[in-house]
């Protein structure tokens, strides 16, 4: 009998209720702002983008029941009743004990690293992110890089590039002594390799390693749901697993967590601190009071908890996860149909270009994923993002970090875009693909002291 070899494709577990209309620049429009930008796609005004995946932070859709869930925010400045329905859903989700809200990812950071880390101490993770390793050193701690090589090598497919190398953990330990490593950073679904998972058999691994060495483990669970849909996608055993029981099992691996809401949670503002020890709940508590707010609401209002909490419980759902990750895929699988050098696997919340492919003429000195993007966004009103040597910033010695990967993020917003918006996007990088030999780099003219890559102005070079 002849099998049918037809692959059924996802489809959007939700339809259209409202939309947002978007202005459509002229070349000649574009050129002039991104002039004004410096040469910058953070500096740009978002109304002379016609495609904003510059980032899926904050940017997602929110469903009509996150909605409805704002107006039944309790705005009580203490012991809000919405503070509570968030604690309870993290508990239940997420399974760590205690809970502190802050307004977004970075500030539950901050409060993490005061507490955890001391001057000389050394947080080794999988890959740095720009804020998390930022709060690290201003903390006075130095992050090590312990990701598995393969994560550096835009071509490698291997199906867990967010592993640890137990390895590379281990020579740390000898060399520093676990009393200098507070704690293990990792980041479900690792954002700076492109978006790419961790295993749940790495996961455990270095559980059993850390619990030998007395090491806690602190997890950027930010993309943790994307991450448990990879698992359930490409690990052995998984294959039958809910993505929210996933998640659940990934979260219990750890002993606290930092979290942007949004992300994963589908808000547009928010995230968390979570610990499993009542001694780092206490201090966060102290600490949030200074920095954010009262530690029941955190820099948040109440309807904001209100949303967070009904968006987890959609983030963990099956069929949202396959449509989220089948839309990226379904732009990244385009765009290398048309010969566009691309991070393999594709991520789970962008395509990422490879920059030095792309441009091979073109040194690390003269910006080419900063370069890439400004053309993108000239040659369609597509706004993507530099991540590559501008984003790694400067070391102590004042040199640039020149970092292996140097790419273009297309990240791609939840719920928001069509498909017909990603053949867009895919045929805005050939037709540039295409004249890739004419463009030249760029000259950074104003630098900024820290996360240089949201407001450096560069000029174009002839
Ligand atoms: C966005 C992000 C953060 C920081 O969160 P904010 O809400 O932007 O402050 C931390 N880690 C990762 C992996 C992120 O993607």
């Amino acid at each position: 009998m002849k099998k049918n070899i037809l692959k059924r494709s996802w489809a959007e577990p939700y339809k259209i209720k409202m939309v947002e209309l978007l202005k459509v620049t002229s070349k000649q429009q574009r050129v002039k702002a991104l002039k004004e930008a410096g040469f910058n796609t953070f500096l740009l005004r978002s109304e002379d983008v016609y495609i904003d995946l510059l980032t899926d932070s904050g940017t997602s859709a929110m469903s009509d029941r996150q909605w409805s869930a704002f107006m039944t925010g309790d705005e009580a400045y203490a012991g809000s009743k919405s503070y509570y329905a968030l604690e309870q859903t993290i508990q239940e989700y997420y399974g760590y004990k205690y809970i502190v809200p802050t307004h977004q990812g970075r500030a539950a950071e901050n409060i993490l690293s005061q507490i955890l880390i001391k001057k000389g101490d050394i947080v080794p993770g999988n890959m740095y992110f720009t804020t998390t390793r930022l709060h690290q050193e201003l903390a006075g701690g130095q992050f090590k890089d312990i990701i598995i090589d393969e994560a550096h090598d835009p071509y490698n497919e291997h199906p867990f590039k967010g592993n640890i190398d137990l390895d590379k953990l281990d020579a740390l330990v000898k060399k520093y002594g676990a009393k200098k490593i507070p704690y293990i950073s990792i980041a479900t679904n690792v954002n700076m390799a492109g978006g790419q998972p961790i295993s749940m058999q790495n996961l455990k691994e270095l559980r059993s390693y850390t619990k030998k060495n007395g090491i806690r483990i602190i997890h950027d669970m930010t993309r943790v749901a994307e991450n448990a849909y990879f698992i359930q996608q490409r690990e052995k055993g998984y294959a039958n697993m809910s993505v929210k029981d996933i998640v659940l099992q990934i979260c219990k691996l750890t002993d606290g967590a930092t979290m942007s809401a949004k992300k994963d949670a589908l808000v547009n503002i928010g995230g968390f601190m979570a610990t499993n020890e009542w001694d780092i709940f206490e201090e966060a508590r102290n600490l949030v009071v200074v920095y954010e707010g009262l530690h029941t609401y955190g820099g948040l209002a109440g309807r904001d908890m209100e949303a967070i909490a009904v968006g987890i419980k959609e983030s963990v759902n099956d069929d949202h996860q396959k449509a989220r990750i089948g839309q990226v895929e379904y732009l990244g699988n385009r765009m290398m149909n048309l010969g566009i050098p691309i991070v393999k696997p594709i991520g789970g919340h962008g395509v990422f270009i490879d920059a030095k492919a792309f441009l091979p003429h073109l040194s690390q000195d003269v910006f080419p994923a900063q370069t890439l993007a400004a053309e993108l966004y000239v040659d369609s009103g597509v706004r993507t993002m530099e991540r590559g040597i501008i984003s790694a910033g400067r070391k102590a010695n004042g040199q640039h970090h020149y970092p292996k990967l140097e790419l273009v993020r297309l990240t791609i917003p939840r719920r928001v875009y069509t498909q017909a918006h990603m053949d867009v996007v895919a045929e805005s990088t050939a037709i540039v693909y295409d004249k890739r030999h004419s463009i030249k780099g760029l000259e950074m003219i104003y630098e900024p002291k820290y996360l240089r890559f949201f407001q450096a102005r560069f000029k174009k070079l002839t």
